[in-house]
């Protein structure tokens, strides 16, 4: 007989049988042992004023403040099972109305007091003061079963004092795409925040999507993110900008006790060891975009991780046809957050992160900055050259891959080459066929590369080093294979995804999550779908823009 929901909700706690590794999942958000919680943050110095209407804040790093539940009737549209496992929650709580009221902002777990967090910025090189959470609401943090400290937020769950001229809601378009985008990058290996659901209304608000004149009314949504800490370079720069010296100190403690307990420095040496993490990271998390072909889009300081994972995705893009220069953010006119320009912003966030932190050094530690600073271009190349040999199927890295890499990026920008078509179809051809040129007729990038004068010069170099590691054709197409993805989140396929959910049909939806958090292997329902075949003809008209 099946059980009825309330059954598999329940209250209690299953034990998974037979297996001791796999602890217990809880199974709803009202367990006594599922503890969401807000106490750390409650410690830092808080907004006095209690009431919901937009301002500056002085001297705080919180304001308390409730969400607002979506507006009519409200559908959980997905979850990803895998990041609620973060959360030690069944997939099943789907089926919770609890987990539904609290993912949309209406029920607020007993543990938890809602946070719009304060924060400041340098948006496209300008300082820009007082942002904050704006639309978004910490609903605490919780520690899973792993002992991992993962924080929950809100996005899309209303106004809070940092509103702004915002309504503090979020469209479905852009949720979806943050939604999706998020469980993908983290599938990919890339440093990321996670999504764990995003549900729909029907209240509507107003859209200028391509800031044309021709606004539109759009519907709402919210999705719950999760990272293991929301604070950003902005959250540190607003308190040395506003000579919050005490709070800035606070926060650099928070980070380094709560992240980087193993590294235990001496209190006076925690904003160096702070960010030289910061630099070492953010190199990777920016090599990471760079082999993934992803192009945030928007990287101010206030976007800008303090553990160096991806945040706040907004008009982002994965490349299609290799071009250096692909500018994902329809607003961005000059293209200084274009895919070439990412690893150099990366540097000077840092550089402006750094900043923020001299209040609290002595003189012989402001020297180091420089030094610490310093060590971003070769943690960048490292993990750059690192990533992209792996690509090519390489086990070893040496100083000439440097050129390899760049011969073939250097043709595939020739050819018009799709970014990851290529490196997919190289990983699963032999050399001999390549060689041979006797490709699959599907194999639309490679049939078109090799027609490059370039190709056969790089083919022989491609073969030589992989004779020189001594390992069979095979062993490099395998290493391949587990490096480069047959699916990204291409813009025409978030539109169909879009289209459909803002109809309230998101079985798309769920194929993109699946195929996505999968993306290494061939999947029947995202083949049928075209999703590793050339773009449709309508896609090169599709731009994203800020409006969100
Ligand atoms: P973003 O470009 O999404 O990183 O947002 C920049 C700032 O604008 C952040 O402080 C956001 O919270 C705020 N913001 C963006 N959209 C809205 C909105 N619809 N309502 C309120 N605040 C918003
Ligand atoms: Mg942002």
């Amino acid at each position: 007989m099946a059980q009825s929901v309330d059954e598999k909700i329940g209250t209690g706690v299953r034990d998974s049988p037979g297996r001791s590794d796999r602890p217990r999942l809880y199974k709803d958000v009202t367990n006594e042992e599922w503890k969401l919680s807000t106490e750390e943050f409650l410690k830092f110095p808080l907004d006095p004023s209690s009431e919901n209407y937009i301002r500056k804040v002085p001297n705080a790093i919180f304001s308390p403040v409730l969400p607002m539940p979506l507006g009519g009737k409200t559908v959980l549209a997905v979850v990803s099972p895998s990041a609620l496992d973060l959360l030690d929650l069944d997939p099943i709580v789907a089926e919770s109305p609890r987990f539904v009221d609290l993912v949309s902002g209406s029920w607020v777990h007993p543990g938890s007091t809602p946070l719009a967090h304060r924060y400041g910025g340098h948006q496209f090189g300008w300082w820009v003061d007082q942002l904050g959470d704006g639309r978004a609401h910490l609903l605490g943090h919780y520690i899973n079963r792993h002992g991992v400290w993962w924080e929950v937020q809100l996005k899309g769950s209303g106004l809070t004092p940092y509103s702004r001229r915002g309504d503090g809601r979020a469209v479905i378009r852009s949720s979806v795409r943050e939604f999706l985008a998020a469980e993908a990058m983290h599938a990919l290996g890339v440093r990321t925040s996670r999504c764990a659901s995003l549900v729909v209304g029907e209240e509507l608000v107003m859209r200028d999507q391509f800031y044309s004149g021709h606004p539109k009314l759009e519907r709402t949504a919210v999705v719950s993110r999760l990272a293991q800490s929301w604070f950003r370079f902005g959250s540190f720069e607003i308190l040395a900008r506003k000579g919050e010296i005490d709070n800035l100190r606070l926060l650099v403690d928070h980070i380094i006790t709560k992240h980087y307990p193993d590294l235990d420095p001496e209190p006076s040496d925690r904003p160096l060891v702070l960010l030289s993490a910061a630099v070492e990271q953010t190199a990777e998390m920016i090599a990471q975009w760079q082999a993934v072909g992803f192009a945030h889009g928007v990287m101010n300081t206030d976007n800008m991780s303090v553990l160096s994972v991806t945040i706040d995705y907004g008009p982002f893009g994965f490349l299609e046809t290799y071009n250096p220069k692909f500018i994902p953010n329809s607003s961005d006119d000059e293209g200084r957050y274009s895919y070439r320009n990412q690893p150099s912003v990366g540097y000077e966030n840092l550089r402006m992160f750094a900043d923020a932190l001299r209040p609290l050094l002595t003189q012989s530690q402001l020297a180091q900055i420089k030094i610490i600073l310093k060590r971003y271009d070769s943690a960048f190349r490292e993990a750059y050259l690192r990533l992209f040999t792996e690509k090519l199927g390489l086990q070893t890295q040496k100083e000439d891959d440097e050129k390899l890499v760049s011969s073939l990026l250097d043709i595939m920008k020739e050819s018009n080459a799709d970014f990851t078509m290529t490196f997919w179809e190289l990983g699963n051809v032999s050399l001999a066929d390549l060689a041979a040129m006797e490709l699959p007729k599907n194999y639309w990038t490679l049939n078109r590369m090799v027609k490059n004068e370039k190709f056969s010069r790089f083919l022989n170099a491609y073969e030589s080093r992989i004779k020189e590691e001594g390992r069979i054709d095979e062993e490099r197409m395998k290493t391949a294979s587990a490096s480069n993805p047959k699916y990204v989140l291409r813009n025409w396929i978030a539109q169909q995804v879009i289209e459909d959910a803002e109809k309230r049909d998101f079985r798309a939806l769920e194929v993109a999550l699946r195929v996505l958090q999968n993306p290494y292997r061939t999947h029947s329902e995202a083949e049928s779908r075209g999703w590793a075949k050339p773009s449709p003809s309508w896609a090169s008209k599709l731009r994203v823009s800020c409006s969100s």
